[in-house]
Parts: C-alpha cells; structure tokens; sequence
C-alpha cells in the first residue's frame, strides 16, 4: 500500500460534478464513474504525458485494431480513505507488474511502474471526493491499455491509449455461490492467455457462464482445458479450499490469472496459524473430501468481494455443500484482517 504524491499532470476540469447524481447509500458496482479519467497515449515509439480530463466519449476509428483483433487488457484495483484521512492504493506495484506481463503478452507496450502509479495517484487525487467513505466502501480503478490504431490488416498495432477511470464500490456481501464444475468448456488453456487480464478473456467466459446460470447455478469452476480434472479457478475469482485443516489453492500456471488477493491471502495465511499448500488440485481430491467431512471452506479471492464463500460445487451432476461460514472460519478472519490492513489498522506487510 502506497500513500499518495500528487503529480502536476496537465488537467482539464469537468464544468459541473455530477457527483450530486449518486446515491452513496447503495451504490451498485461500475454504475457511476466518477467525474475525470486519465489518457496517455503511445506514439512514436514511447508512452506521452497524461492528461486528465472530464470523463466522456472519445473518437474512435471503427477500423481501430483491438476492436477487430483484441488487443486490449485490464487492471482492476481498489483505493482506500484510511483510519487517519489518507489515500492508500492497495498494492500498485503487484497489479503493474501484473499488468505489465497482460501487455508482454499482447505484444502491447509496457507500462513503466512509476508511471503507472503516478497515473493512480493523480485521478484518485483529482476526483478524491468520490471515495466512498462508509465502512467496507472504496474506489475501484479500473486502468485499460488498448489497441487504437486504424488499419483492417492483421498486425500488432503501433498506436496505443492507456486510460484509467474510477467508480464509487460500496462493501461487498457476497451471498455463498452455487458452483459447477465445467466439464465441456474451457477459459483457458496453458501456453494460452489465461494469465494475461485481457479482454478476450472475458468476452469467451460469458457463454459458459450463462449455460451454468441456466441450469441453476452462480458461477462455472474452470478446470484445466487438457483433461478436465484438475481445478484452475471460480469464475473471475481464485478458487481456496480448506481441508485438513489446510489451506489449498490451485498452483499459478499459464492458465491462471495470478490475483493480487489469492497473494494477499497466501501472505497473510502463516500469520493466522495455518499451512498453505499451492499445488495441483484434482476434482477426485475436492469430492473425496467431501465425502469424508475433510472439506471445511470453499471461497473465491478477488479484488471485488475479497473472500467470496461456496455454498455449494456440483461434481458430475451431484451437489456437495460446503459447511456455512462461522465468525471463526479462516476466509473470515483473513478478510478482516486484510481490511484492517488497508485500513491502517493493523501494519502493512506486502
Ligand atoms: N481470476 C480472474 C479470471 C479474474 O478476473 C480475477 C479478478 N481480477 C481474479 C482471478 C482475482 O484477481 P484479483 O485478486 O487481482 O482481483
């Protein structure tokens, strides 16, 4: 977590906030985005000073590269009004780096970390009475690296804009998912993008989903695309598991987005008293501990909800319930203490 500098980034201001449109007591997640955003463009082979300036429409080319070809990739992130009245970021350096192997991947140009995090600091600072200040609230970044260069033949684009736009996020309640183990589709394969935030990502994720909706259920448990066995992830969550006693999480692999919170969470677990295993989790292991009782905690980890509690994962058409979330459970305690973290209650370890 970093405390705010301000840089003197050129800044056009909106003539009227329209701030006064939100209802700050039920603020549903990404509906208003606050008043400016932050534009840097990649020319001549380098990225240009940011601007900020009103949030609105830009002019686009409908021959524009990543519409046809999908370069474009994403970050998601969280500010903070702390205990003293500071502006804390959770963690930019981890989701730089992160956003920085989404863009190598791409073959998109990197963002150099100290202008990525400037670039944070300034629109939080410039719009910092949109963060919401009631308890579990912060503000969502939502930093965006596309592809804008006009041209229909298939090529690795040489003009680049990299924006970032915030919006208001109340505290999160996840209500426990239903989960289906997906057997048929997969989100990714490993040599694949599935590590890489990019957009294509999500847009191929949406059939999946909707046929799982259709049938009853929340979310789908992506398993690895080879054989179906093995669990890689909960939707656009990490997926944790306690058994035995022990924390399991799938190993990170080219099929895996790394979340900051699945690293917060590894971090943060020794201090809580329990045992991380990263490793490869198989779909036979997650049903034979249910049906001996070893199973205790299933939950997603994500920037949105922080811990997101399992009510239920299907294996091979048959439900098996997770135990109900206690005050005591570790995805409770974890969570608290993640806050207090970002909060300034307790001391920053990342
Ligand atoms: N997996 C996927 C596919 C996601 O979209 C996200 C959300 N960014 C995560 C995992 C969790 O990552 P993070 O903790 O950094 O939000």
């Amino acid at each position: 977590m970093t405390t705010l500098t301000i840089p003197a980034f050129a800044t056009k201001r909106i003539a009227k906030s329209r701030i006064s449109e939100v209802d700050f007591n039920n603020l549903e997640f990404g509906k208003y985005i606050s008043d400016h955003m932050l534009m840097v463009d990649y020319v001549d082979g380098k990225w240009q000073e940011p601007t900020i300036l009103p949030f609105g429409d830009i002019p686009m080319s409908p021959a524009m590269l990543s519409l046809h070809y999908g370069q474009s990739v994403f970050e998601g992130m969280k500010a903070f009004r702390n205990k003293n009245g500071d502006i804390c970021i959770f963690r930019p350096q981890k989701h730089s780096e992160r956003l920085n192997k989404s863009l190598a991947r791409m073959c998109m140009p990197e963002i150099p970390e100290e202008l990525f995090t400037q670039a944070l600091h300034a629109i939080v600072e410039t719009d910092a009475n949109w963060i919401p200040t009631s308890e579990g609230a912060s503000l969502y970044l939502r930093p965006v690296v596309f592809a804008y260069e006009p041209r229909l033949g298939v090529k690795i684009a040489d003009h680049f804009k990299f924006f970032v736009l915030t919006s208001p996020a109340g505290a999160y309640f996840s209500k426990p998912t239903r989960l289906k183990v997906e057997e048929t589709f997969v989100r990714a394969a490993e040599g694949g993008t599935g590590f890489a935030k990019c957009a294509g990502n999500y847009g191929g994720a949406f059939y999946p989903t909707q046929v799982a909706r259709q049938e009853g259920f929340d979310q789908v448990l992506w398993t690895d695309a080879k054989e179906h066995k093995y669990i890689d992830e909960a939707g656009v969550m990490n997926v944790m598991f306690v058994i035995g006693g022990k924390l399991i999480t799938p190993k990170l692999t080219t099929a895996l987005l790394e979340g900051v919170t699945r690293d917060s969470i590894l971090k943060l677990a020794p201090s809580l008293g329990i045992t991380v295993e990263e490793r490869r989790v198989s779909v036979a292991e997650i049903e034979e501990a249910f049906k001996n009782g070893t199973l205790t905690e299933a939950f997603g980890a994500g920037t949105a909800a922080v811990v997101s509690p399992i009510a239920a994962i299907n294996i091979h058409g048959t439900d098996y319930n997770v135990p109900a979330v206690t005050p005591d459970s570790f995805q409770q305690r974890v969570k608290e203490k993640l806050n207090n973290i970002r909060l300034g209650f307790e001391a920053d370890v990342f």
